[in-house]
Parts: C-alpha cells; structure tokens; sequence
C-alpha cells in the first residue's frame, strides 16, 4: 500500500502515512466505521426508549377502561332522568374525576 498523498510505502494497516502525516484509506474506513457504529447504537438506544415508553405511556391508557363505560352510563342517566346511585357517585370522585363527583353529590341536595 502507497500514501495517495506522496507515494511513500505503507504498512498495511497504517492510518497516517509516516512520511507525510496524511490520513490514509484506512483512517477513512475506520471514521466510517466508527460512525457507523455510534449510529447504531443510537437506534438502539432509541428502539428501546420507544419501546419502554410505550409500556409507559400505555399505563394511562389503563383509566379508559372505566371512565369511558362510568361517563356513557352517567351521560345516559342524566339525559333520562334516572337518579346515579351513591356508590357510583363515590367510585366518579374515587376514579374518575373529584370535582364530576362532588357535583354529583351536591346537585342532589340542591
Ligand atoms: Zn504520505
């Protein structure tokens, strides 16, 4: 292998050439190598932070499973007139949304 900067031999696994300091082919291969590398870890630094933020994310999702059912049933109530029970207005303050609940108590004492 010759320095493609001036011509002096190189040992084949040189970076720089020692006649004149030049980086070699090799320099280049290894810096891409070397980036090629880091990109890699950071997709898969990424790929898990995606999939662990997904796990986390999908935990407040979770709530959905009875506030979806608790707000249809008490929309359904209200538009019929028919009166929520106590333990359905304690589980809204308990579960669902405290101020909903609150309103619910008071608006039967009104
Ligand atoms: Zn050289």
């Amino acid at each position: 292998m010759y320095c493609t900067h001036c011509g002096a031999q190189l040992a084949e696994e040189a970076v720089v050439c020692p006649a004149c300091g030049c980086a070699t082919e090799n320099h280049a291969k290894q810096q891409a190598a070397a980036k090629a590398n880091a990109s890699d870890v950071l997709k898969k630094v990424a790929k898990i932070l995606m999939i662990v933020f997904c796990a986390i994310e999908g935990v407040y999702l979770i709530p959905l499973c009875w506030m979806l059912p608790m707000t249809l049933h008490y929309i359904k109530c209200v538009d019929e007139g028919i009166p929520v029970s106590l333990a359905f207005k304690i589980c809204t303050i308990l579960f669902a949304s405290l101020p909903a609940g609150v309103l619910m108590v008071v608006a039967d004492e009104v």
